[in-house]
This record gives structure tokens, C-alpha cells and sequence, in this order.
């Protein structure tokens, strides 16, 4: 059995998602290295912080977050590719992890009732297998033990590439595509919205906003990257 393992390893090595270098642990994802160089925001803890700023006045929040700033040529810019086109769900599901224990620690985000990932237009998620905001919503959910519901809200047309527009344009592309399938499932509750990168908040401002429209619900976000415009 050690001489298949043996094997396995050798033919397909577990790789690093951050910096492709081999692993020495099966269920590790990303190496110790690139962990303690992934570039922390520390927005979790941060009233008033960049990402809550963003959603001033578009959509009220009760606390949003970035985990970590999006960095080009770096390891998390390669474990959210490796995330969202090279089917490393593991990764992902790390970053749920370590996203989950952030939040946790900053009291920020307490008793929140269910985890929503935002949808996906249904024949992009079929082509791709999976969502990846769901799957940061498992490592999430790992950690604070709060349900997930991938079914509450649905996007119900598909939206023409965000690239090569401006905010307004890119509101106006995505409002009111998202619908809530039960209204009556979030009355009252908490929710927590988690997405895997915030470049402009367009989206997640409209799937916010599609819920509040349909139910009384604090809202929260969180993120695993912020890209700065
Ligand atoms: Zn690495």
C-alpha cells in the first residue's frame, strides 16, 4: 500500500497552490511558506475598514471583510486560479478554514444563522463543477459550524463580461439578476455572504440588495481577496 502511495506521489505530486512546490502532507494544500507571506488585510477586525467603505450607501452591512489583498504574481493570486479553473477544491477549502478562524477571533460576525455563497449563473457552475465561493463556505463552515445554503439565492439570468466597464455599468449589468428562492428562510436572520474576490462589490451589492428586497435580514460579507481598482 506505502509503494502505491510512494508511487501516486511521485506520478502525481500534492503540490503547493501557492507556490507549486511539493507537499510533504497529503491533505496539506498550501505550504507553510507561502501561509506566512499571504498578505493579510486584517480588515476583520476593522470597523470603517476599505471593504465596508465600498458598500457605503449601496447596501447596508452590519460588518463586511478581505481576508487578503489580491496580488498579481503571487501565491494567492495562484490559489484562487488554482481555486477557480485547475479544480483544487482543497485549497479552497483551506482558505474557508483559515477565513472561518479570522472570523471567529473578531467578534465582528457573531451568530450568524447561514453562510451564503453567492451564486454562480447556473451554466457557468455547471461547466466549472462547483462553485468556488461554496467551497470557501465549507472551510467556513468547518470552523463556525453554521449552515450552508447554496439553494436560498439564485442568479436567474446570465450577465455580459464585467471586464471594460465602469462601476455603474457594471450595476446596471448585474441588478436584478439574483432571486431568493424562499423569503421567508432568511426573515430575521443573520446572513453572511462570502464571495472569492471584491474588485468593485457590484455583484455581491446586488445579490444583497435582491435579498433585502424580498425579507428583513442583517447582512454581512465576507471575501477571500480584495482587489484594489
Ligand atoms: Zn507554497
Amino acid at each position: 500500500m506505502y509503494l502505491l502511495k510512494a508511487l501516486e506521489s511521485l506520478f502525481f505530486p500534492n503540490c503547493c497552490a501557492g507556490c507549486g512546490r511539493q507537499l510533504n502532507f497529503a491533505k496539506q494544500s498550501i505550504c507553510l511558506n507561502c501561509l506566512a507571506i499571504l498578505p493579510d488585510t486584517n480588515f476583520v477586525s476593522q470597523p470603517e475598514n476599505p471593504i465596508e467603505k465600498i458598500f457605503a450607501g449601496r447596501l447596508p452591512l452590519a460588518a463586511a471583510y478581505s481576508q487578503f489583498y489580491f496580488t498579481r504574481s503571487s501565491a494567492i493570486q495562484s490559489i484562487i486560479h488554482q481555486l477557480k479553473y485547475k479544480g483544487n477544491k482543497q485549497s479552497g477549502i483551506d482558505m474557508g478554514k483559515l477565513m472561518g478562524l479570522a472570523i471567529k477571533d473578531s467578534g465582528r460576525f457573531s451568530n450568524i444563522d447561514f453562510l451564503i455563497p453567492l451564486p454562480l449563473f447556473p451554466e457557468k457552475e455547471k461547466i466549472r463543477g462547483y462553485n468556488q465561493a461554496e467551497i470557501l463556505c465549507q472551510g467556513i463552515a468547518e470552523v463556525l459550524q453554521i449552515p450552508v445554503e447554496r439553494n436560498l439565492v439564485l442568479r436567474t439570468r446570465a450577465t455580459a463580461t464585467q471586464t471594460h466597464k465602469n462601476r455603474l455599468e457594471r450595476w446596471q449589468n448585474v441588478h436584478e439578476v439574483f432571486a431568493v428562492a424562499d423569503p421567508q428562510k432568511p426573515e430575521g436572520k443573520k446572513l453572511l455572504l462570502v464571495d472569492d474576490v471584491i474588485t468593485t462589490g457590484a455583484t455581491l451589492e446586488a445579490c444583497g440588495n435582491s435579498i433585502l428586497s424580498v425579507c428583513n435580514a442583517e447582512l454581512y460579507i465576507a471575501s477571500l481577496a480584495f482587489a484594489m481598482q
